[in-house]
């Protein structure tokens, strides 16, 4: 599932391939990824301008088109960009099509279609309908500190909380935790601030380098939880198999040796 670092490498691959060239199509091949604009809506008001910039924030990305429209994009479960020229090299589950003037083509890929498209007039204005927080990575102590001080329960139901923090997904909730040796069942009110700045820079830090990894799973250090994460998985620090729970919903992987319960 998409989390903060995939969604930063979609901004990048986007703003290195569909800036600045005309619109001249918007093929819908799934209307069911569409919020909020119809088919025939979406290509009536981006045909003729142009992706001018683009902006990230938590999970969503917003692309900037001539004219201060945006488009809205999330990614769901599954979705992804791919951007392509000839129609053999189309990815398998094109939902939504963008034809470009040199006509190479922007697809909105999305097998299990839980992605979102939408077109909206103004990102901060929408960013506080949806009630998010702050991203992850814009976030700085002092707010961060504020959020555990203020909220309880779990401390990973905190982290994967977009309306506290907009970024933080399943996975690297549990990479974060493991970073900073924290249970994640741990209870909020237990930690102390020590501990809690220590969280703070393991999120950092974690989403940073995962950036720098393009959030690619090769590429991501095998010393990570993550590419152990799963049944059988055995801990890159101590050896010990890795234990999951069910924490606020989703599934924790964490070596219970590592990551004592406070
Ligand atoms: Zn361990």
């Amino acid at each position: 599932m998409p989390e903060l670092p995939d969604v930063e490498i979609f901004k990048r691959y986007l703003d290195a391939t569909s800036l600045h060239q005309r619109i001249i199509g918007v093929d819908v091949r799934s209307a069911y990824v569409l919020k909020s604009v119809s088919a025939r809506e979406l290509a009536r008001r981006l045909k003729g301008r142009c992706f001018k910039s683009s902006r990230r924030h938590g999970k969503h990305l917003f692309v900037r088109a001539d004219g201060d429209l945006w488009l809205r994009l999330h990614f769901g479960m599954t979705g992804s960009l791919q951007y392509f020229k000839r129609e053999e090299q189309a990815p398998k589950y094109v939902r939504v099509l963008f034809v470009f003037a040199n006509n190479h083509r922007l697809a909105f890929e999305d097998q299990r279609k839980f992605g979102e498209i939408g077109l909206i007039e103004d990102v901060s204005e929408y960013l506080k309908k949806r009630a998010l927080g702050r991203d992850a990575l814009d976030i700085d102590l002092s707010q961060f500190r504020a959020i555990f001080r203020k909220h309880g329960g779990a401390v990973k139901t905190i982290l994967l909380n977009q309306k506290l923090i907009a970024g933080i997904g399943n996975i690297y909730a549990d990479e974060i935790l493991f970073r900073a040796r924290i249970h994640p069942a741990t209870q909020v009110s237990a930690l102390k601030q020590k501990t809690v700045a220590k969280i703070f820079r393991a999120a950092r830090d974690v989403l940073k380098k995962a950036i720098e990894a393009k959030a690619d799973m090769d590429r991501i250090p095998k010393s990570w939880l993550l590419p152990h994460r799963g049944k059988g998985g055995k801990c890159p620090r101590c050896g010990r198999e890795l234990k999951s729970a069910t924490i606020g919903g989703r599934t924790a992987w964490f070596c219970a040796h590592c990551q004592k319960r406070i």
